[in-house]
């Protein structure tokens, strides 16, 4: 996220930049550039911000688009229209598989534009996409703070899903960890009373049927089987 920067194209409305950097905030991103805001800083976008002006004290400004992505490898254009002009475009969570992708290695800009007339033709070829946020039809143009929440949303979720990969990668337990589970269960739950050996058939495959779609990890059959022990009153039994 730290490569994402989000550029706003001559915004009129100091309160949507204000908008801008709590939606950016809020979404884990942090780098701003404005290109010739009409008003800014001002009163209105400060409050709006509610507590994200660190992002507003470190925006940079520009004069002009090509100077604010000078430094992109990726520059995505924000756009209310889908273009009568053939041009790559992507829905939100295409554009966030690729711009976090690039962003791995290179900067990358997400550029939103003008509240009245968005960007324009000569801004939207500057662009190597365009990302276009499904809407209705007749009433396509989100707010600009709130298209650029729904942008970083998705760059959030994207970038989440990569941090979150080592928890997918953890070693699930095999077969024989799972037949040790359910024999050191059925022993324990005899042990304490709570089945009757004549009668385990069904419970047991209730039970199977439970941990099972749990998928349990190597780690968490020990801890199961832990407790188990502990509930026999031999912690240190080893059933398998
Ligand atoms: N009336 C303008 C829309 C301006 S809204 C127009 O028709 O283009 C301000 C900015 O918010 C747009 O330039 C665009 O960057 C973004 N935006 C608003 N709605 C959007 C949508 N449905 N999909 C993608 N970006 C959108």
């Amino acid at each position: 996220m730290k490569n994402i920067r989000i550029v706003l194209v001559e915004t009129s409305h100091g309160g949507n930049i204000g908008a801008v950097a709590r939606a950016m905030k809020n979404m884990c991103l942090d780098e701003l550039a404005l290109v010739a805001p009409r008003e800014f800083p001002t009163e209105e976008c400060m409050a709006r911000a509610s507590g994200a002006d660190d992002i507003l004290h470190e925006a940079s400004v520009h004069q002009c688009l090509d100077e604010a992505v000078s430094d992109c490898a990726l520059v995505i254009g924000a756009s209310a229209r889908l273009r009568s002009v053939s041009w790559p475009q992507l829905d939100p969570r295409e554009c966030a598989e690729l711009a976090v992708q690039r962003a791995g290695s290179d900067k990358v800009a997400l550029v939103f534009g003008r509240e009245r007339t968005g960007l324009t033709n000569a801004e939207l070829e500057r662009c190597n996409y365009l990302v276009n946020i499904p809407a209705n039809p007749d009433y396509s143009s989100l707010n600009l703070g709130m298209a650029v929440q729904v942008i970083s949303y998705e760059l959030m979720m994207q970038s989440g899903q990569k941090t979150q990969s080592p928890v997918e990668m953890r070693e699930l337990a095999g077969a024989a960890e799972m037949q040790g589970l359910f024999d050191h269960l059925e022993q324990a739950l005899e042990d304490i009373g709570f089945l009757d050996p004549r009668k385990s058939d069904k419970l047991m495959r209730r039970l199977k049927r439970l941990f099972y779609r749990a998928e349990p990890d190597m780690d968490e059959i020990k801890i199961l089987r832990g407790i188990l022990s502990a509930a026999q009153g031999r912690k240190s039994a080893r059933r398998n």
